[in-house]
């Protein structure tokens, strides 16, 4: 039984001004409840690939189905409101708001959900205690270790539940026992049933997930799911 698709990539191209074909015709479908490593080497299209799938910038060529939607049909505001309701980021340098404390950070993650400030922050404690974080939920981001800062990150990037978890390099900035924390946790989360998509270089990383998605020269090089359908 195939679960539905929450990302379908067919012949997507991105050319850059200059000539660069950055993808140059990547089919790629990621299902609810994978967890799927995509990567490669520096310059192979992981950022370029992450941003078409994150709705961040739109393909030069092929077709785009995020959570169902065909972006190509979508204004920038419906592709702003798609990403905003139905995908969650998680990027290397954490881009937490520094004024902040952990919970008004995560509560931000609801911002557009249309829930009440008060729900809202009723919602992010609840993240934050499921992220192993319940007792740092008033420290503000210059309190947390690094590997706090990214579980406070991972937390609001999942409090709406999003369809998709996108997480660029993760552990890019930390040691590598609070990276194995972030890692965990990212196995814990997939486990509960969130999809997820890490985009890595490190070879160990992508090793250590149960689908790995190979790019090299802007083109799937190897894709583990393929193989195994084979
Ligand atoms: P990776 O994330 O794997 O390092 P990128 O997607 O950043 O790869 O880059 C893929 C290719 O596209 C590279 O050759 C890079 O130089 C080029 N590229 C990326 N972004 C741009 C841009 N904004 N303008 C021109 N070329 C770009």
């Amino acid at each position: 039984m195939s679960l539905e698709p929450v990302v379908e990539l067919v012949g997507v191209r991105k050319e850059y001004p200059g000539g660069v074909a950055a993808l140059a015709g990547v089919d790629l479908t990621i299902r609810r409840g994978e967890l799927t490593a995509i990567a490669g080497p520096s310059g192979s299209g992981k950022s370029t690939l992450l941003h078409i799938i994150g709705s961040l910038d739109r393909p030069s060529g092929g077709s785009v189905r995020i959570a169902g939607h065909d972006v190509a049909g979508l204004r920038d505001r419906e592709l702003s409101a798609l990403r905003a309701q139905h995908l969650g980021f998680v990027f290397q340098s954490f881009h937490l708001a520094p004024g902040l404390s952990a919970l008004d950070n995560v509560a931000d993650g609801l911002l557009y959900s249309g829930l009440p400030p008060r729900a809202r922050r009723r919602r992010a404690a609840e993240v934050l205690d499921q992220v192993g974080l319940a007792d740092r939920m008033t420290h503000r981001p210059h309190e947390l270790s690094g590997g706090q800062k990214q579980r406070t990150a991972i937390a609001r990037a999942i409090v709406g539940d999003p369809v998709l978890l996108l997480a660029d390099e993760p552990t890019g900035a930390l040691d590598t026992a609070s990276g194995d924390t972030v890692m965990a946790l990212l196995h814990d989360l997939n486990a509960q049933g969130a999809t997820i998509a890490v985009i890595t270089h490190d070879t160990e990383i992508a090793a250590s997930l149960p689908r790995r998605v190979r790019l090299r020269d802007g083109l799937i090089v190897s894709d583990t799911a393929r193989t195994a359908a084979v």
